[in-house]
This record gives structure tokens, sequence and C-alpha cells, in this order.
């Protein structure tokens, strides 16, 4: 139990002021939500919803505030600003992982190691970029030209809820970095971790305006974003149903710059003949599948082992038993805990019909949990095997602590069951040999491969999906920004200029401003 946790949640519900605009939090004019807990089933407390009106109002505000200038004109003073908001995030780590805990089922000590620091991380990260760029210079004939990169102006961001602040830091830090206002809808089940992070961005100096929360759910508030026809990009991470919805949102209204990161159903190949390490394997699957409860968009939701030896798939699958096994389940405050709930009743309703169909299709059952908690929204760990393809396990999105095990005889095998899929978001190879391992690098289609380890990258490598995974733009590395920045050309006609002169034939020339002074 977290005394400044619980003291955060009891001012971000005081009041019921679940809107921030201007610098401060306000009463949202639309319907009433209950927050509540997936742990435990009961209600935290409850905010107002932002009235349509309201997303108006502070979309008109998010406007003047980029408008002004001073912020989108002063990149060395953003840099400085967003450096101290990292601060004031790692200082603040134990109430946002709190949040996060109570609000959304996330695992404290998992939030606070990883989630929390990936934003301050993110932070930094951006604040640095955003200094070094100048854009392009060069010069011809005709007079001399300026390649800048320019905020793209309002932005909207919809988030969802199974990393609350860590996905926030993936938009916020880019979007604010490159100059823009913002506009966040984060999901109704995880809000009261934005909420305290505007706090803090006040406080580091963003300017009033400049960073905005909505409460509000998908179909409300998220809609009336989408719609909005003075936000000029919006990114969105998320079901691919919602993602294609904010497309044609896009179409219908203002051509908004729409980017998607939607889900998943990623691959972990284990290469028989290149393996080695069963237990150390199986110990990195069970991370990858249960890690978040599996509702997690790189989730191992298939486990594909490649070979035809009885014997070592055999050896494997006791490994993989014996690591699920160690997994504890329980209440994502308590230190020994690795995974806790899933995140509403309905999800949970789900996750369970699916594993039921999938049995009564003819899975069989490897592993699962004994128990788990009743009251709340729990789903045990489970690892099945010889799921039907007709089954909603066989083609769908789990998101879910469920894996299943797929053996093939063929690495090509293996490889189709990768690319074949709609999605396309990130795999996992487990291959100690370099030769075979590059063979894999060449025929396997996602956004992100991991090589000998589940991973997503780092803070500065771009994440973003293939196929149906995604749609245009990436989180992190340098290349987020291209979802917050317009190329815009300047160019100086030479007639215009004081007289210069020009050898004649001189080609045109590139370069920084330095190298062409
Ligand atoms: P979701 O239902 O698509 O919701 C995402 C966000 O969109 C929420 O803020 C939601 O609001 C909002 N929304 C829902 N319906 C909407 C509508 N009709 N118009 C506008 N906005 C709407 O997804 P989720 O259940 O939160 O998250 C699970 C999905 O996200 C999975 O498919 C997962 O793979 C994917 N995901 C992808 C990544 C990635 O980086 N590729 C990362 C994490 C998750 P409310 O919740 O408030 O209704
Ligand atoms: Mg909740």
């Amino acid at each position: 139990m977290s005394e400044k946790g619980a003291q955060a949640l009891k001012e971000l519900l005081e009041g019921d002021r679940g809107v921030f605009t201007a610098g401060e939090r306000i009463t949202g004019q639309g319907p009433s939500v209950e927050l509540i807990c997936p742990a435990t089933g009961e209600a935290l407390g409850s905010l107002s919803e932002a009235s349509s009106e309201q997303v108006d109002t502070v979309v008109a505000a998010a406007r003047a505030a980029f408008s002004s200038g001073t912020w989108a004109q002063d990149g060395p003073h953003r840099s400085a600003v967003l450096r101290r908001l990292a601060d004031l995030v790692d200082a603040h780590a134990e109430e946002i992982a709190y949040l996060d805990a109570v609000e959304a089922g996330k695992v404290f000590v998992g939030s606070v190691e990883e989630d929390v620091p990936d934003v301050s991380g993110n932070l930094r990260f951006y604040a640095d970029l955003i200094t070094q760029s100048e854009g392009r210079f060069l010069q011809d004939a005709t007079g001399w030209g300026w390649v800048r990169k320019v905020p793209v102006g309002v932005v909207g961001a919809v988030l969802p809820w199974n990393y609350p602040i860590a996905m926030l830091g993936w938009k916020v830090a880019p979007a604010l970095a490159a100059g823009n206002a913002i506009v966040l809808k984060p999901s109704e089940d995880s809000t009261l971790s934005a909420l305290f992070f505007a706090g803090l961005a006040t406080e580091a100096g963003v300017p009033d305006g400049i960073l905005n929360v909505l409460t509000g759910g998908g179909p409300s508030v998220g809609q009336a974003m989408g719609l909005h026809p003075d936000i000029d990009a919006l990114t969105f991470t998320g079901s691919g149903e919602v993602g294609r919805a904010f497309l044609e949102y896009s179409a219908r209204s203002n051509l908004k710059k729409v980017s998607l990161e939607l889900g998943g159903r990623a691959g972990y190949i284990i290469d028989e003949e290149h393996a080695s390490d069963f237990e150390g394997i199986a110990a990195d699957v069970v991370g990858a599948a249960f890690g978040t409860s599996g509702q997690n968009c790189t989730a191992s939701s298939r486990v594909i082992f490649v070979g035809d030896n009885d014997e070592r798939f055999g050896q494997f699958r006791d490994a993989l038993v014996a690591a699920a096994r160690e997994i504890t389940v329980g209440d994502p405050l308590a230190e020994e805990t690795v995974m806790g709930p899933v995140i509403n009743a309905e999800a949970r309703d789900r996750i369970t019909r699916w594993v039921e169909e999938a049995v009564s299709k003819g899975a069989s059952v490897v592993f699962a949990t004994p128990e788990v908690p009743q009251q709340g929204n729990w789903c045990p760990p489970t690892v099945l095997q010889d799921v039907p393809a007709d089954s909603e396990l066989g083609r769908g999105e789990v998101f879910g602590p469920v894996t299943q095990l797929v053996r093939v005889s063929s690495r090509e095998e293996a490889v189709s069951a990768i690319n074949d899929e709609p999605y396309g978001l990130a795999s996992t190879v487990w291959c100690e040999d370099l030769k075979q391992a590059k063979w894999w690098t060449d025929q396997v289609r996602v956004g992100t491969l991991a090589i000998n380890g589940y991973s997503e990258g780092t803070i500065a490598t771009p994440f973003g999906g293939l196929r149906q995974s995604g749609f245009w733009g990436r989180d992190n590395g340098p290349e987020a920004l291209d979802a917050y920045q317009e190329a815009m050309t300047v160019w100086v006609a030479q007639g215009l200029g004081p007289p210069r002169e020009v050898n004649p034939g001189q080609e045109a020339r590139s370069g920084t401003r330095e190298e062409l002074a």
C-alpha cells in the first residue's frame, strides 16, 4: 500500500474534475462514469465525461495556446521544460504506478521499474532530439532553400488502457517536443494517471492549453475528436476496428493525419536445431505471454516450435509448464505479484469464452493455473495446444493470459504462420546460430523482430506494425516525430535578396548551415 498513491487517488477523485484544460481541472458536463478497480470489482469513485461542447472548448484552448507561438517556436525552451517534466515524473513514480495499479490492474512493481522510467526516458530522448535538428539547407542559381520541420498544430491522442502511462509517454513526448498542443483522451478504464501527469506538466512549465486531458468514452469523446475540424493530426493505439473508424472520421471531416498502432498476434518461434537452454527460453516465453496479463499487443500468443523431434518437443513443453507454474498471480500492489487481473468483466468473460470454445473444438489444455481470486476480473494463465484454426483463438487476438503451442516441421511453415496473418506487429525468434538468425530476419515480415529474447526495442527504436497492425507512423525513435511534424519548404528567390555572385553552371548544393556558409 502506498500512502502517496492513496493520497493522489483521493485528490484526483475529489470534486469530480476529470477534464484538464488551461492548466486546471474542471468538471465534465457529460454523463458520470464509475471507475472500477479490476482486482476487486469495486468502484473507486466516479468522474463525469466531457460534453461535446467541452470538447470544442478544449480544442479551442489548445489551438489558442499553439497559435500564440510561445511553445511552438522555441525548441530550446521546450527541451528544458520536457527535461523538468521527466524529473517530476521520476519523482512521482510511486503515485503514477499506484494509480495504474488500482484503476487498470497494472502490477505496481513493474510500473515503477519499467513503465514510469519509459515515460521519463522518452521525454529526455525527444528533449535532446528536438534541439539537434535544424532542417535541410540548399541553394542553386535561382535562390536558396530551407526545408524545415514545423509542428502539425493541434494533436489528438486516443489511448488504450493496457499501458496507461507508458502509451501516454509514447505519444506525448514526441508530440510536445515537436511543438504541438495536445488533446488527450485516455481510455475510460484508465484515466487517472493521465490527469495526474497533466498536473505535473503544468508544474514543469508546459504552458496552459498545450496539454489537455478529456475524460470520456470512445463512442462519445473519442469520436468527437476523430471528427473534429480543428484537430490537425490524430494518433491512436488500440484495436483495428476503432483504428478503421478513425480513418473514416478523418475522411468525413478535415483529412486530419491519422497514425494507428493496432493489434498483434505475435509468434514466438523456437528453432529447435539452434536452441539449447529450454529453461531459459521457457521463462522468456512465459514473461512475453503473460506479462500485463497478456494484454499486450506484442504478447507471445503463439509459441511456434520448429522441429520433428518428439522428445525435444516434450522437453520444451515440460519446461514451459514449469515456467508458467512459477508465475505469482494476485494483488497488483503486492511486491511478489507477477500477473494481475484483466481490465474488466467484459474482457474476462470474452477470454474465458474463447478458451472454452477452443477446447470444445479439440484444443488440449497444457497448463492452467488452478486458482485465481474469485472476486474481480481474473483469468488464469493458460497454455493450449492444437487450437483449431476455425476457433476465435485460432484467428483472433486474445489480449489475455492465454498462449498456444504450435508445432511445425519446417522453418518455411513457421514463416508463413507469421507472414500470412493480417497482423504484422512483432515476433521473436530463438536461434543461436548467427547465419540462420540472419535467414529468419530476411524472411519474417513484422515491425519488430526480437532475436534470442522477447523485446520491443528501446525508446530510440521505432515501434509499429506492418499489414493491419498499423497505419503509417511509428511510436518511439526519431521516426515518431514524423506523425507530429510537417515538412515546410522556404525558398528565397535570388532576385529579391541582396545581389550575390553565383558561379555559372554551379550545381545545387545541400548541407547544414555551416557547410553552406
Ligand atoms: P479500443 O477499444 O480500440 O480502445 C482504444 C481507445 O479508443 C480507447 O480510448 C477507447 O475509448 C477509444 N474508442 C473506442 N471506441 C471508439 C470509437 N468508436 N471512436 C473513437 N474512439 C473509440 O482498444 P482497447 O480495448 O483499449 O485496447 C486493446 C487493443 O489495443 C488491442 O487490439 C491491442 O492490440 C491494441 N493495442 C495496440 C498497441 C500497439 O502499439 N500496436 C498497443 C496497445 C494496445 P474507451 O475505452 O474509453 O471507450
Ligand atoms: Mg477500471
